[in-house]
C-alpha cells in the first residue's frame, strides 16, 4: 500500500510544513461538503462481512494507516497539519489511534523491509516511468524512516 501512496502522489515543490514538503495526491480526487478537494482510493476490505469487497477511502486516511499505523474511527477526519486537504505526506497528517502490534511489527524488522527504497524503487519506476521527482519521493521517506529507527 505505500507503494501504491507514493506512487500516486508527487514531493510538492510549492507546499511544505515544518520543513517537509507535502506529497500531493495526482490520482482520483474527492470534494467535501465544504469544497475541500482530497485524494481518494479504491482499498480493498480485509476483514467482518463486506471482506473481500472494494470500497473508496480517502487517500489521507490510507495514508496514516499505511505508513503509521494509525486508524481513524468512520465519522473522524484526521488533519492535515500543513492545510493542504490532498496532501498524503505522513508526517503531516493528525490523529488515530496507534495499534501496539504496529510498535511489535516494527521491532521485528518487517516494516523496514517494506519501507526499504531498494524494495519499492522497481514497482515505482513501473508505475512512473521517467518521472523525475520519484526517486527523491522514496529516498525522501526511506531516510526518514532509517533516521529514526
Ligand atoms: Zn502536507
Amino acid at each position: 500500500m505505500q507503494e501504491r501512496l507514493i506512487a500516486n502522489s508527487v514531493v510538492s515543490d510549492r507546499f511544505f510544513w515544518n520543513g517537509t514538503p507535502c506529497w500531493e495526491w495526482i490520482g482520483k480526487y474527492v470534494y467535501s461538503n465544504r469544497g475541500l478537494a482530497y485524494g481518494q482510493l479504491n482499498v480493498r476490505i480485509k476483514s467482518g462481512p463486506r471482506k473481500g469487497k472494494v470500497r473508496s477511502e480517502r487517500a489521507h486516511r490510507v495514508a496514516l494507516r499505511a505508513f503509521k499505523g494509525r486508524y481513524l474511527g468512520k465519522r473522524y477526519v484526521g488533519g492535515h497539519s500543513c492545510n493542504i486537504s490532498w496532501c498524503i505526506n505522513p508526517d503531516h497528517l493528525v490523529g488515530g489511534t496507534q495499534q501496539a502490534n504496529v510498535r511489535k511489527t516494527v521491532r521485528e524488522g518487517r516494516h523496514r523491509n517494506q519501507y526499504n527504497p531498494q524494495n519499492a524503487q522497481p514497482l515505482l519506476e513501473a508505475a512512473f516511468d521517467g518521472y523525475v521527482g520519484l526517486k527523491d519521493h522514496v529516498a525522501y521517506y526511506g531516510d526518514l524512516y532509517h533516521a529514526a529507527n
